[in-house]
């Protein structure tokens, strides 16, 4: 194998899942996203996938690492021991970079004992892969667990390119500054040859923040501060297009195809997909279906909302609180228009299969993505791609990554304004096929050429000749 320019990705966790064919256990890769926007990428040059294993049975400070080949990709793995696992996963990095990234200060929590955790963790990632390195790969580290991971490569000597990706929104800098350890994180980027968010307007903001606390200075792209530079760019995150496409096509029957068929016809369908997360605004997304509702009666018994709101985070006081409060809204919401034949609200507090999405999408009369914040969202993608004669319509918030490209033919909302966006469903409830279908011709367009495979090459190359 040529190992001549090999990339190697270092995301949080490893992307590998263990599944049971038959009695035996066997490694395999879980399909969708960043798996296989990578996965080509990897297996043609040969390259390295370095994450956390799941597990929290490592011991701390530990770096050894093991190479195991999953489906002609290398994984490598780190072990966190319990304590390393809670510091840097559960509370450094979801408990207060996610909130404050996401705007969300109320949220966060200000930890002094779980920073230094944070850091020694990627002091442990850079020491499990330094010895992995060859001097002409090219390293990707993904997202906001792993920001000072670079910097610790450099301090173990490593000169080679490394790349910053950012998944998750870079807030304006008085969001981001409220982070006591704002300044130390800001510096730790310099260490980077290339910092990739996802919009135009996450890099601007991260470019106000760096003037706002070194007094940096921006020339071109570039952002200059005693003597070091920062490169950042956009580089909007796509769906895997392809595979949504050839999933809608297909005919196997699946318990979401089975459900379709048999609900009455002329009803009509609103779908929700979501993590169950605060950024997501399923609370509000809910007021919103209640408005719309009351104001149009006509619709009752017509029209179906199916928000699927998969577990995540489930440690997490703020989450659990975020499923109570839905659970209550959407029996309040139930309680007061259904039907003995007839439910407002199809709640799903579960995690389906991409095919099961996929079937789904293409069955929607409108696809409601209304987060509160979101770096991009996949979800909106995913739903153009999977349409097919006869569109369904996207309701698209503005407060996300995705609306950057597709504002001018999604409807967009405030989801903060329950009585706007329920008038944009009702809107997308009762539009004429043909403004349908010139609008999802539009964001077909760009979901189609915006792939998961595309953001890929292109990072690389950026970072190739950064
Ligand atoms: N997803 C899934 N099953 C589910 C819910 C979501 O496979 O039950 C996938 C969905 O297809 C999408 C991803 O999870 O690819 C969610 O990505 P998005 O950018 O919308 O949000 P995130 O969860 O990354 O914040």
């Amino acid at each position: 194998m040529d190992d001549e320019g090999r990339v190697v990705v270092v995301s949080n966790r490893a992307p590998s899942i263990f599944t049971r064919p038959s009695a035996e256990e066997r490694r395999s890769l879980p399909v969708g996203g960043l798996v296989s926007a990578l996965r080509p990428f990897l297996e043609a040059s040969g390259g390295i996938w370095m994450g956390w294993d799941g597990n929290s049975d490592g011991q701390e400070g530990a770096t050894s690492t093991t190479i195991t080949e999953v489906e002609g990709i290398n994984l490598a793995s780190v072990s966190l021991s319990r304590d390393e696992v809670r510091g840097f996963y559960d509370i450094f990095s979801n408990r207060t970079l996610w909130p404050i990234l996401h705007g969300f200060p109320d949220k966060a929590t200000i930890s002094y004992d779980s920073y230094p955790v944070y850091r020694s963790v990627n002091r442990k990632y850079a020491a499990s892969l330094i010895d992995l390195l060859k001097p002409s790969d090219l390293v990707w580290v993904q997202d906001y667990h792993l920001l000072p991971l670079g910097h610790e490569l450099r301090k173990l000597g490593w000169t080679g390119k490394i790349g910053f990706f950012l998944h998750v929104p870079f807030p304006p800098p008085e969001i981001f500054g409220i982070l006591p350890w704002a300044r130390k994180l800001l510096t730790l980027l310099f260490d980077y040859d290339l910092v990739g968010l996802q919009t135009q307007k996450y890099v601007h903001n991260l470019q106000e923040a760096l003037g706002d606390e070194f007094g940096a200075v921006l020339i071109a792209d570039t952002v200059h501060y005693q003597g070091r530079t920062l490169t950042a760019h956009s580089f909007p995150v796509g769906a895997d297009a392809d595979a949504f496409r050839e999933m809608t096509l297909s005919q196997a029957p699946t318990p979401v195809s089975r459900f379709l068929e048999n609900s009455p016809k002329g009803r009509q369908l609103l779908i929700g997909v979501d993590r169950l997360d605060y950024t997501k605004g399923i609370i509000q997304r809910m007021q919103s279906i209640e408005r719309l509702f009351d104001d149009h009666p006509e619709l009752l018994g017509r029209v179906t909302l199916f928000q699927i709101s998969a577990p995540s985070r489930v440690n997490i006081p703020e989450y659990a609180q975020e499923r109570e409060r839905l659970d209550s809204l959407v029996g309040k919401i139930n309680g007061k228009f259904g039907e003995v034949h007839w439910m407002p609200i199809h709640p799903l507090h579960r995690s389906f299969s991409q095919q099961d999405l996929a079937h789904l999408y293409r069955e929607a009369d409108a696809c409601l993505v209304t987060p509160l914040r979101d770096g991009m969202n996949l979800v909106a993608k995913e739903f153009i791609a999977s349409q097919t004669s006869d569109p369904g319509v996207l309701v698209l918030s503005r407060f996300c990554g995705a609306a950057e490209s597709m504002q001018d033919d999604a409807l967009m909302v405030n989801p903060y304004d329950f009585q706007g966006t329920a008038s944009a469903i009702y809107r997308a409830l009762t539009m004429p096929r043909p403004e349908r279908q010139r609008r999802w011709e539009a964001l077909f367009e760009d979901v189609s050429r915006h792939t998961a495979r595309a953001w890929c090459y292109s990072f690389a190359a950026a970072l190739g000749d950064a």
